[in-house]
């Protein structure tokens, strides 16, 4: 059975303070796409990748996959709307049973050893999700006022890469396809199914601002050493 990796680009970088799209804009000479597609065709356990892009990038998108020699790229397709819409569009492009990552491209330090932790804890689930406990203390606020105080030991941040069994994960997005959801996962919840934890990590921040540019830059510059 095949392992897919599914790269969601097609968001819009609409709180993105820059002229660059956030998937375009460059971290140490490369683009964000550019990490998470080198840790996907580099890893032993992915066999193909596909990634999602806006109608309008999909030659830049190309372009990047062809100068890298990305060579797992079996095809880009058209994004949607919104982000569930660009999962269930590349969701389409796979034809065979197996295992799909599913990530965010706006999350660049993905590694192999967060992948192979999730593919390890898909065996005893049917989805996998990489999860960080929260620090702080949660509250619901309403009309700038605060309501009330959630139970802290039980509240964690999730990230991707999420891992899904191909099956699962098609049938979740057909049944609830229109249904706001933010995360995959949130989906297989629906469908009554299990999803497992793996331990988070700081490296995995989505990029929002370009704060967040700042923080994984400065991340890869203390990891450099440990690549050569
Ligand atoms: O907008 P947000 O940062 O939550 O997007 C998370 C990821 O989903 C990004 O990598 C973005 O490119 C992708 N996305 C997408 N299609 C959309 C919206 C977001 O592929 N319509």
């Amino acid at each position: 059975m095949k392992t897919f990796a599914l790269l969601l680009a097609a968001g819009s970088s609409t709180r993105f303070a820059h002229n660059t799209k956030k998937q375009f804009f460059k971290i140490k000479g490369k683009e964000v796409l550019y990490y998470s597609l080198n840790a996907f065709n580099s890893s032993k356990l992915i066999d193909e990748i596909i990634v999602v892009s806006s109608l309008e990038d999909i030659e830049e998108i190309q372009h990047l996959v062809k100068v890298y020699n990305f060579t797992k790229v079996r095809t880009v397709v058209v994004g949607g709307k919104v982000r569930q819409e660009s999962v269930k569009n590349g969701l389409e492009a796979i034809k065979d049973d197996g295992y799909v990552l599913i990530h965010d491209s706006a999350r660049p330090l993905v590694d192999e050893k967060i992948i192979s932790s999730l593919l390890t804890a898909l065996k005893d689930g049917d989805a996998a999700t990489p999860a960080i406990k929260v620090v702080d203390t949660i509250v619901k606020v309403k009309n700038g006022e605060l309501l009330s105080f959630e139970n802290r030991d039980e509240l964690y941040r999730i990230q991707t890469p999420q891992a899904f069994k191909i099956n699962v994960i098609k049938e979740a997005h057909q049944k609830f396809e229109g249904k706001e959801a933010t995360d995959d996962t949130q989906l297989i919840k629906l469908l009554g199914k299990k999803v497992c934890i793996i331990p988070g990590e700081e490296k995995l921040r989505k990029i929002t601002t370009l704060e967040d540019t700042n923080a994984i830059e400065a991340y890869i510059e203390q990891n450099e050493h440990l690549q050569n």
